[in-house]
């Protein structure tokens, strides 16, 4: 390790202890960064990463609420405001009850350089709650949704803060904590974004997420002539941008086989075609069931229960093409990524934040794969809430044709800074190294323009 990225380290985890997801982010950016660093010496003497490893504010508090026996329970809600250089803290709200500060630190430190390749003027953030709404009645989801939010509400705004939703934060729960925002603050705005249409969201963001990330991959096949076409893709993950990178690879003829949730996955030699995706939004968005129910429906698929006893995940021990990781952070280890490198996958398109560990992500650039990392791959998601925002400050909706092309637009255009600027410093078709200094690069100068803040 070089002296710089040494000393940024040491001190970061002085500063942040016991939060291994924030280092492991922090690392990744800071080693990228050094040749910039060294180029620029600005950077270093203004101290901007530095500053932005540091949030702008911190906001942790209580979330009692009542369950449907009577009982009283108790959450911790957080919302991490972590850089405002290019516009309103952005980004969405995790309720899973693995959520702790640090987690959301690493959520919201790699949010700032997404939301800044996105092209929109969006700052960096992030937020949730260790609440699991798993197993929970609708109720009990919408009281606590608007005790969270009752709090919440004196910390956010429209030109402040603007939350989403990630892993457990779907349309009802943004529902439940608009109702409450409006309720308080007695304002209809669009304080935050994954809105129903009835009542300020935007057509395509549902979809935003998949769908970019399956575009990122097209934009890499691309570089080498080939396309998604007659593909076979291992999708983790049945949630959100699961469902969606689903049927976008589908839309552009690939095959996708697998997806999967924290019981297991399932594996479908013959593909997962439109019917049964329909089922699997119907089964996951609707009736909240397990993936397992897939196999029990259709013949030939393959249920293989979660084993954490394995040191490895059989989900990417499949022949393939391509792999898009969609459920969570670290869900690729060494082991899967050297499985999926042994099985012919060439293309990796994260549509999770972080979901491959750091021994992963070194061995897929050492072997040149086309990989895009979530910070890349998944900002279509931000950057559709950022449309949702410009279509609630005209008071205007678009059509679902004109959102898919600016989606589309966007991650065109963030696949070319990633090139652009991955050539600029010396590495060549790294993405890795390409977002992390694209994304670094607007939010860094524009932090000098604003002095010492
Ligand atoms: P979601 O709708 O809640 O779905 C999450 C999926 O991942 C579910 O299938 C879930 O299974 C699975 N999962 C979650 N934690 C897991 C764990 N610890 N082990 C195994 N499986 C797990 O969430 P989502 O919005 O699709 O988000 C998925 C990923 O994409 C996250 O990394 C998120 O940060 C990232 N992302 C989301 C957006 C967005 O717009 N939603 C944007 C950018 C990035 P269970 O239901 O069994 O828990």
């Amino acid at each position: 390790m070089s002296t710089f990225v040494d000393e940024f380290m040491a001190a970061l985890k002085v500063k942040n202890p016991a939060e291994p997801e924030f280092h492991q982010a922090a690392m990744e950016v800071a080693e990228s960064l050094e040749v910039v660093i060294d180029k620029h010496p600005i950077y270093r003497e203004k101290k901007i990463l530095e500053r932005i490893a540091e949030p702008e504010r911190v906001i942790m508090f209580r979330v009692p609420w009542i369950d449907d026996k009577g009982e009283v329970q108790t959450n911790r809600g957080f919302r991490i405001e972590m850089n405002s250089a290019i516009g309103p803290y952005k980004g969405g709200m995790r309720f899973h009850p693995t959520v702790y500060l640090g987690l959301l630190k690493f959520l919201a430190f790699e949010q700032v350089f997404k939301n800044s390749l996105t092209t929109l003027p969006m700052g960096g953030g992030k937020g949730g709650s260790d609440f699991d709404p798993k197993g929970k009645s609708d109720n009990e989801v919408m009281r606590f949704c608007q005790s969270l939010m009752t709090e919440l509400c004196r910390h956010i705004g429209q030109f402040t803060d603007v939350p989403a939703g990630d892993i457990g934060v779907g349309g009802r729960e943004i529902g439940f904590m608009f109702g409450q925002y409006k309720r308080v603050r007695n304002e209809f705005v669009g304080v935050l974004t994954g809105k129903g249409l009835n009542w300020g969201g935007s057509l395509i963001r549902p979809e935003a997420t998949g769908y970019g990330a399956v575009y990122f991959a097209a934009e890499m096949l691309a570089t080498r002539h080939e396309t998604l076409e007659g593909k076979t893709c291992l999708v983790s993950g049945s949630g959100n941008v699961a469902q969606y990178a689903t049927e976008k690879i589908l839309d552009l003829g690939g095959k996708p086989v697998t997806l999967s949730d924290s019981s297991g996955y399932i594996y479908d030699e013959a593909g997962i075609d439109r019917a049964k995706l329909a089922f699997v939004l119907e089964l996951k968005n609707v009736k909240r069931g397990r993936i397992g129910e897939y196999a029990d429906t259709f013949p030939g698929a393959v249920f293989t229960a979660r084993d954490d006893s394995k040191d490895f995940n059989p989900l990417w021990d499949h022949e393939a093409e391509c792999a898009f990781p969609c459920a969570t952070q670290n869900e690729v280890n060494a082991k899967d990524a050297q499985n999926l490198v042994g099985n012919g996958v060439y293309l990796v398109s994260e549509g999770a934040n972080m979901p491959t560990v750091p021994e992963g992500v070194n061995l897929f650039v050492a072997r040149k794969l086309l990989y895009g990392p979530g910070k890349a791959a998944n900002a279509g998601g931000v950057a559709t809430s950022g449309l949702e925002m410009s279509q609630n400050s005209l008071r205007l909706s678009w059509t679902r044709e004109e959102v898919d092309a600016r989606l589309h637009g966007i991650m065109k255009a963030i696949h070319k800074q990633c090139i652009e600027a991955s050539a600029a410093y010396g590495f060549e078709g790294n993405y890795v190294a390409g977002a992390n200094i694209a994304g670094f690069l607007k939010v860094a100068d524009s932090m000098l323009d604003q002095g010492v803040v």
